[in-house]
C-alpha cells in the first residue's frame, strides 16, 4: 500500500492519502482546500487515480477540498449518513466499508465531537478524525458536540480495538503525528475517567475560544454539492416523476452507477443496467458497453445514482465523448425512493 500523511499547518490538519499501487487507485481522508494543488501533483508523481475523497466530519477549522478534488479530477465525495453538507456522492453508515482497488476502511460512527463523526478502521490502522487525538479527544462544544456521546464513542468503539491499531489523528498541534490505541488506553489523560459523568465534566470545563475560521468554514464546508450549471447539463437533468414516466413508457435505458453495497442497501430501478462510476471511462470508449449500446438501441440512457452527484459527473463525461441520448436522474435513487416508486431488491452478489 501506498501511504502518505500531509500536514496543513494553518489548521494543524492532517491529510491522508491512501494508494494501492502505483499506477492504481488511490482515496484521500480529510483534505484541505488550500492544499488541493499539492494534492493533485503528488498524485500525480505517484501514478495515483483519486478515486474517492472522504471527510470524518464537518470541519471547523479549515474549508474542505472534497468540492473541488471532485470538480478537478471527478473523484467520488463520501461522508457520513449524518452529515448536514448539502450533497455528497456517497454516504456512509456505521458498519458500511468505504473500498478502493486493494483497500477497505470500515466505518465506524463516533459521535460526541460532532453529530457527525466518523472513524475509518484499517486492517492495521484507524483514522480518528477529531474522535481521538494524540494525547487528547476532540471538543465537544459545538456543532452538535455532545461529551457523553463522545465518551460512548471512545470507550465503546475505538478503546475496544486491539492495542497495536496505529492511531492517526485528524489533527496535531505539537508536532507527533500517530500513536497506537494502547498507548492512548493508558496514556491518554483525557481517557483516564471512571464514568461518561466524569468525561462530561472535564470536557465542560474547558472553556475553549471559537476556532478562528469557524464562521467561514462551516457553512462553506456545508455547501460543497456540485452545481450543475452547465446548460447542457440542466437540459438532460431529469426529475424523478419525469423519469419514472420513460420508465412506464419503456422508452429509457436506466443505469445505475452505484457500488454493490450501495445497490443492496437501498434496491435498483427494474432493469436497470450496472455500470460502476469508477469504471465510466471504459463504459463509453469505443467497444465499452454504454458507447455499444447506445449505438444500437433508439432509446435514451437515464443515468443514476444514490444522489445525483455521480450521474451529473457522468453525463458531462458523456456529453464530453459526444453522447447525445444521455440523461441523469436529480437527486438519484432517493429521489425515487422517496417518490415511492417501484424498486427491486438485491439480495446476492
Ligand atoms: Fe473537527
Amino acid at each position: 500500500m501506498i501511504f502518505r500523511q500531509f500536514f496543513d499547518k494553518t489548521s494543524s490538519t492532517y491529510t491522508y492519502l491512501l494508494g494501492s499501487r502505483k499506477g492504481g487507485e488511490a482515496l484521500l481522508i480529510d483534505p484541505v482546500i488550500e492544499n488541493v494543488d499539492f494534492y493533485l501533483k503528488r498524485l500525480q508523481e505517484l501514478d495515483l487515480k483519486l478515486l474517492k475523497a472522504v471527510d470524518t466530519h464537518c470541519h471547523a477549522d479549515h474549508v474542505t477540498g472534497l468540492g473541488q478534488l471532485r470538480d478537478l479530477t471527478r473523484c467520488i465525495t463520501v461522508m457520513g449518513e449524518k452529515t448536514s453538507v448539502d450533497m455528497v456522492s456517497m454516504r456512509v453508515e456505521d458498519g458500511d466499508k468505504i473500498e478502493i482497488e486493494d483497500i477497505t476502511l470500515e466505518v465506524l460512527y463516533t459521535p460526541g465531537h460532532t453529530d457527525d463523526s466518523y472513524c475509518f478502521l484499517g486492517s492495521d490502522r484507524i483514522f480518528t478524525g477529531d474522535t481521538l487525538l494524540i494525547r487528547g479527544t476532540g471538543r465537544t462544544d459545538f456543532q452538535n458536540g455532545n461529551p457523553i456521546e463522545a465518551y460512548r464513542s471512545l470507550f465503546g468503539k475505538i478503546l475496544t480495538l486491539d492495542d497495536d491499531i496505529t492511531v492517526y489523528p485528524g489533527h496535531d498541534y505539537k508536532g507527533e503525528t500517530r500513536s497506537t490505541i494502547g498507548e492512548e488506553r493508558a496514556f491518554n489523560p483525557r481517557l483516564q475517567v471512571a464514568n461518561a459523568n466524569e468525561y462530561a465534566d472535564m470536557m465542560n470545563a474547558l472553556d475553549l475560544p471559537n476556532p478562528k475560521l469557524m464562521d467561514i468554514a462551516v457553512p462553506a464546508n456545508q455547501q460543497i454539492g456540485f452545481s450543475a450549471n452547465e446548460p447542457d447539463l440542466q437540459s438532460r437533468t431529469l426529475t424523478a416523476k419525469k423519469a419514472h414516466r420513460l420508465f412506464q413508457d419503456n422508452s429509457a435505458l436506466f443505469v445505475d452507477l452505484r457500488e454493490q453495497s450501495e445497490r443492496k442497501k437501498n434496491g435498483i430501478i427494474p432493469n436497470s443496467l450496472h455500470a460502476p462510476y469508477d469504471e465510466m471511462e471504459s463504459f463509453i470508449k469505443p467497444g465499452g458497453l454504454l458507447n455499444a449500446i447506445s449505438h444500437e438501441s433508439p432509446k435514451s440512457l437515464i443515468l443514476y445514482c444514490a444522489f445525483g452527484e455521480r450521474s451529473a459527473l457522468a453525463l458531462q463525461m458523456m456529453l464530453d465523448a459526444g453522447f447525445d441520448n444521455a440523461h441523469h436522474m436529480k437527486d438519484g435513487i432517493k429521489a425515487w425512493n422517496n417518490a415511492g416508486l417501484e424498486v427491486d431488491r438485491i439480495t446476492n452478489d
